[in-house]
C-alpha cells in the first residue's frame, strides 16, 4: 500500500534529506555545485523514464549510464569525498575513536614553538614581504611537503624571514610546520575553488583557504601587496590581524 507509512520510513526519508544536505553544503563550500544540481536533474530524469514512464530503451540506457555513474562520481568527488569522511572522523563525538587510535593525542604542547612564527610575521607584514606558513595539527600535510624542499629546522623567526626573503629560491610556495620544526618549504598547496572569496585575493590566499579546508591546519598568509596578516582555519579566512590576534590564535 502506497500510505502505509511507518516511523522507520519517515526516519529513512529524513536521513537520506540530512545526507543530501550535508553534501549540498559540502559542494557549495568546495564551489563545485553545479556539478551537483547536474547530477540531481540526471538522477531525477532517471528515475523519471525508467520508473514512472517505464520506457524500456532510454531507461536501460540510463541505467547503464547510472552504474558506471557511480564510478565516474566516486572519480569527480575524490576530495568532496574525502573532506566527507574527514570532518566525520573529526566531529567531536567521533574524535575519542581517532584518538584511541593515534596513541599521543597531544601534539602541540610547547607553548614558546609558535612565537618566532608571529615574531617573523609581523616583521614580514612591516616590510611587505609574502609568506605562507602552515602548521600542521592532527591531519597530516605529509602529501603537501613531499611537493617541496625538505628542511627540519628548528623554528626560528630569523630562518623563517631568511626563507621567504624576496627571491631567495625557496620564497615561492609554503612553508611547513610539524610536529615543531619547520618540515619543509616552497611546497605548492591545493588551491580553493570557493566562488565567494573576493576577487582581489590572489593565489596565496586561495591556497591557504584550500589547504585549510582540505585538513585541520592553520594557514597564515603575510600579503605581499598589503602587508597584512590573514589566518585561515577549517575553510575560513580571517583577514587583517594584528600580531596579537595572531598570537591569540596560535596559542589557542
Ligand atoms: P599577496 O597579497 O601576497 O599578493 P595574493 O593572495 O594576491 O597574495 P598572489 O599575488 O597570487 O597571491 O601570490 C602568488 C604567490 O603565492 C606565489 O608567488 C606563490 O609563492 C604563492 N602561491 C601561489 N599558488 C600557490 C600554491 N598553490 N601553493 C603554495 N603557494 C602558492
Ligand atoms: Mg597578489
Amino acid at each position: 500500500m502506497f500510505f502505509d507509512v511507518s516511523v522507520k520510513d519517515i526516519v529513512d526519508v529524513l536521513l537520506v534529506a540530512a545526507l543530501l544536505y550535508y553534501f549540498y553544503r559540502l559542494m557549495k563550500e568546495s564551489g563545485s555545485l553545479n556539478i551537483f544540481s547536474g547530477i540531481l536533474v540526471f538522477v531525477l530524469l532517471w528515475v523519471f523514464v525508467s520508473r514512472v514512464l517505464e520506457m524500456k530503451l532510454l531507461g536501460s540506457i540510463f541505467d547503464q549510464m547510472m552504474s558506471v555513474g557511480v564510478l565516474a562520481f566516486i572519480v569527480i568527488f575524490q576530495d568532496e569525498i574525502r573532506r566527507f569522511f574527514k570532518t566525520l572522523g573529526s566531529h567531536r563525538h567521533f574524535k575519542r575513536v581517532a584518538e584511541f587510535f593515534s596513541k599521543n593525542g597531544d601534539v602541540d604542547d610547547n607553548q614558546s614553538d609558535y612565537l618566532p612564527i608571529v615574531m617573523a610575521c609581523m616583521s614580514m607584514s612591516q616590510q611587505k614581504v609574502g609568506a605562507l606558513i602552515v602548521i600542521e595539527r592532527n591531519e597530516s600535510l605529509l602529501e603537501y611537503a613531499q611537493t617541496g624542499e625538505r628542511i627540519d629546522a628548528e623554528i626560528s623567526q630569523r630562518l623563517i624571514e631568511t626563507i621567504f626573503f624576496k627571491n631567495a629560491p625557496l620564497h615561492d610556495g609554503a612553508m611547513l610546520i610539524q610536529n615543531g620544526r619547520i618540515s619543509s618549504a616552497a611546497c605548492i598547496l591545493p588551491v580553493s575553488h570557493d566562488l565567494n572569496i573576493p576577487k582581489k585575493l590572489g593565489l596565496r590566499h586561495r591556497s591557504a583557504k584550500g589547504v585549510s579546508e582540505l585538513t585541520d591546519a592553520i594557514a597564515i598568509v603575510v600579503s605581499e601587496e598589503t602587508g597584512s596578516i590573514s589566518v585561515a582555519i577549517g575553510g575560513k579566512i580571517r583577514m587583517g590581524l594584528t600580531a596579537q590576534q595572531l598570537e591569540g590564535i596560535l596559542a589557542k
